[in-house]
C-alpha cells in the first residue's frame, strides 16, 4: 500500500488530508504499542532517527495534511509529504533469529526514515518536510492548523463561522491550511461544484446554512476517500463504492470521474457549458460559470 504523489496534466497531486488519515492509520495498525527500529538509509535524517530508535511507537495521528506520530520518551516525527513524498507501509516476512530478523529487508538508499518491526516496514521517501517536534513544538504547528473536517471531535460550527467572517474567495479559503486543514486542490474544486457555489465569491457572501452544508459534504467525501483509498467525489461512483466499504474493503480503483476538476473547457457533465479554469492561488480551479454562478448579494 502506497501513498504517494506526483505531477500529472499540470493538476498538482498534492496528498490531500483523507489519505494522511488512511496512512496514520495503517502506521497504528503495523506499528503502534511496539518498538520500533528507526533509521535513515539515506543518512541525511541519521541523527534524529537516532533519537527515535528503539523506542515504542505510541500513535500516528493526521492533522490535515500533517502526520504525526509520536513515540514514548521521545520527541515526535513530523512528516509533509508535499507533492512528491510517499510513505509505504507493508508487512514483511524475515525469518527471525535470536530475537531479531536474520537479515534486514534491502534499502535502496533513497528512504529518508525507515520504521521496521519484526513484522512490518515502513519506507518515507522525499517528503516535503521531515523533522522532531518537542511538545512545544507540536503545541505550534497544530495552533497553525485550522479545523479538519476528519477530526472526530471538530465542532463543524467552529469552522463554519471562520469561513463565514472573511471576505477572502472561498476558492482560496478552503485550501488554506490555516482555516481549514486537509482539503486540497481536488477535493475544493468537487466541493464547490457540488455545493453550486463559485470559488470567486468571499466567505462572508455564502449563506450560513451552505457552508455548513459544504462543511459535511467534506467530511462525508473525504471519508468515503479515506475508507476507499482515493478520491471518490461522483454521486454514482460514491454509490458503487457503499457496499465496498459497507464491507469495510478498498474500492476497485475505477477511472476517476470528476465534475469539473482538470476538465477545463469539457462540456460540464450538468448543464454542458464549457468548464472554466484559472489560477486561484498556487494551483489551478475548475468550474462551471452556470452551475456555480458569481452571485454576490
Ligand atoms: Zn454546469
Amino acid at each position: 500500500m502506497e501513498t504517494c504523489c506526483a505531477t500529472k496534466g499540470g493538476t498538482s497531486k498534492v496528498a490531500e488530508g483523507h489519505t494522511i488519515h488512511a496512512l496514520a492509520a495503517r502506521l497504528n495498525t503495523a506499528f503502534a504499542g511496539q518498538p520500533v527500529r528507526v533509521s535513515s538509509p539515506q543518512h541525511t535524517f541519521a541523527a534524529e532517527a537516532g533519537r527515535l530508535n528503539g523506542h515504542e511507537m505510541r500513535q500516528a495521528s493526521a492533522h490535515g495534511k500533517n502526520l504525526l506520530v509520536a513515540f514514548a520518551d521521545a520527541p515526535t516525527l513530523h512528516v509533509h509529504l508535499g507533492m512528491f513524498g510517499s510513505f509505504s507501509v507493508r508487512a514483511h516476512k524475515r525469518a527471525i533469529r535470536d530475537g531479531w530478523l536474520r537479515t534486514e529487508p534491502p534499502a535502496s538508499g533513497s528512504e529518508r526514515l525507515r520504521l521496521l518491526t519484526l513484522t512490518h516496514l515502513g519506507d518515507l521517501r522525499r517528503p516535503m518536510q521531515c523533522r522532531l517536534l518537542d511538545d512545544d513544538g507540536v503545541a505550534a504547528l497544530l495552533d497553525r492548523l485550522g479545523p479538519d473536517p476528519l477530526a472526530p471531535e471538530q465542532d463543524p460550527d467552529a469552522a463554519v463561522r471562520v469561513l463565514h467572517r472573511s471576505r477572502r474567495e472561498i476558492g482560496l479559503l478552503l485550501v488554506d491550511q490555516s482555516v481549514v486543514a486537509g482539503i486540497g486542490n481536488v477535493y475544493r474544486a468537487e466541493l464547490l461544484f457540488r455545493a453550486g457555489l463559485s470559488p470567486w465569491l468571499p466567505g462572508s457572501a455564502v449563506d450560513l446554512n451552505l457552508l455548513r452544508t459544504l462543511w459535511s459534504d467534506a467530511t462525508y467525501l473525504m471519508s468515503i476517500g479515506t475508507a476507499a483509498g482515493w478520491i471518490i467525489t461522483d454521486t454514482r461512483q460514491v454509490e458503487q463504492a457503499a457496499p465496498y466499504l459497507d464491507r469495510g474493503e478498498r474500492v476497485p480503483r475505477w477511472p476517476k470521474v470528476y465534475a469539473v476538476y482538470g476538465r477545463a473547457g469539457q462540456p460540464c457533465r450538468r448543464c454542458g457549458t464549457p468548464i472554466d479554469s484559472a489560477a486561484q492561488g498556487r494551483q489551478r480551479i475548475f468550474w462551471c460559470p452556470r452551475c456555480q454562478p458569481f452571485v454576490d448579494d
